[in-house]
């Protein structure tokens, strides 16, 4: 089969199970426009053909989700961004894209920079990427996570054509209007900066940043369009009051504590830690254009992460994966399973990774999954994952073949 090959089916593969995560050999995937209509017991009637793919008994899964990237970051300077051509950003973007497809990645949720037109790109097929779940621009307060000026600048671009990936509003008015006009581009949620951050130069860590009528306005807002808002948070304090104010998905969270675990359950949020970033950021920051003061920041968060993933998953928090890179350090994406599986079960993992991902977007059934009316993106291994998650880590070897929607989008074992 060669790149680009539509498939109808995958006969003589081991179907790994991500609803209750158990293998089924000698099974056969029948797809129909990008959709898988049956799996069955292979049988006689299985020939090869020409849109016919022979896994040999090698283990099918469903196409990875990253719950928590930005494809339009390229560089960790997420303020000259701002200033680049938005020409120039998407043919980052879509170079960037193309690489997470190609580590297993055949869905992206996006969560501050990427927007409709990016989607549209690669729906059209002008390059090939993973699907692409966007929020459009993250909202800021004034000296948030999401304003890039350093203490000295005093103008704020908010120009939508601008490729920041932010926007920075005060006030409940321009809350709404910001939440609204992301709304109004087709954004599937809507990211909003709760606590200080370690890309932007001003704020502190553990500050908690916007007003709670101004947290309640996002809310409302996304609510209004059956949307959601995901809120980056740090610490305890800036998490919990998060969720009380309704925001259903809390990013890194690296500072939660016991309470946190509480409220997470009691309201059904999600949590999706980004933890190798931080091991990244520490080592390569510097050569990648992370300014000084957010090097010193990441020290802070980074020993806290993985206690918090345990926490976290000790307690039963829906976990989503995310890895969070920027710049020249995407390549790293795939070093994310190493990291979780020093606290958390293979399963565990795979599931972030499937199946509770796939919940957070809203599309259960469809993504996460191999089985009738799902979306037909297959990974072929040549490697157990359940066994072993980290396989995972080291794409280019244990993934044999890539497809998204009954399509062959990489071949790695071609290429080997
Ligand atoms: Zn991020």
């Amino acid at each position: 089969m060669r790149i680009q090959d539509r498939l109808e089916k995958i006969n003589n593969a081991t179907v790994l199970d991500t609803t209750d995560f158990a293998l089924h050999p000698h099974r056969t995937i029948v797809i129909r426009q990008g959709t898988i209509a049956e799996i069955r017991a292979t049988d006689d009637s299985d020939r090869p053909g020409p849109a016919v793919l022979d896994a040999d008994g090698r283990i099918a899964m469903p196409g990875l989700i990253d719950a928590h990237v930005h494809v339009t970051a390229a560089t960790a300077g997420l303020g000259d961004i701002a200033h680049a051509s938005p020409n120039y950003i998407a043919a980052q973007s879509s170079r960037i894209m193309q690489q997470m497809l190609a580590r297993g990645f055949t869905t992206v949720r996006d969560v501050a920079g990427a927007d409709y037109g990016l989607a549209q790109a690669v729906e059209e097929g002008l390059f090939r990427g993973p699907r692409l779940i966007f929020g459009g621009k993250a909202l800021s307060q004034t000296g948030g996570h999401g304003d890039m000026r350093g203490p000295g600048q005093s103008q704020v671009d908010n120009h939508r054509c601008c490729p920041a990936i932010g926007v920075v509003c005060d006030g409940e008015t321009a809350v709404r209007t910001a939440a609204r006009d992301q709304l109004r581009t087709g954004a599937h949620h809507l990211k909003i900066m709760l606590s200080g951050g370690v890309a932007s130069p001003t704020d502190r860590v553990d500050s908690i940043q916007f007003s709670d009528a101004e947290i309640r306005a996002a809310v409302e807002e996304a609510e209004a369009c059956n949307r959601y808002v995901t809120g980056h948070a740090y610490t305890a304090r800036a998490v919990n009051r998060g969720l009380r104010l309704g925001v259903r998905c809390i990013e890194h969270g690296n500072l939660i504590d016991d309470e946190s675990v509480e409220l997470f359950k009691e309201y059904g949020a999600f949590l999706v830690p980004t933890l190798v970033t931080y091991v990244h950021l520490k080592r390569d920051g510097a050569a990648t254009g992370l300014p000084v003061e957010s090097q010193r920041k990441v020290d802070h968060v980074l020993a806290a992460g993985l206690e918090a993933l345990d926490r976290a998953t000790r307690g039963g928090v829906k976990i989503a994966f995310g890895t969070d890179l920027l710049g020249a350090m995407h390549e790293y994406q795939s070093e994310e399973f190493e990291i979780r599986a020093q606290v958390q079960s293979s399963e565990e993992v795979l599931r972030s990774a499937s199946l509770t991902a796939a919940e957070l977007i809203g599309a259960e059934g469809k993504l996460g999954v191999l089985a009738p009316g799902a979306h037909a993106d297959i990974l072929l291994l040549n490697a157990d994952p359940l066994a072993d998650v980290t396989v995972l880590a080291h794409p280019e070897q244990s993934i044999d073949q890539i497809i998204k929607a009954g399509v062959l989008e990489v071949d790695h074992a071609a290429s080997r």
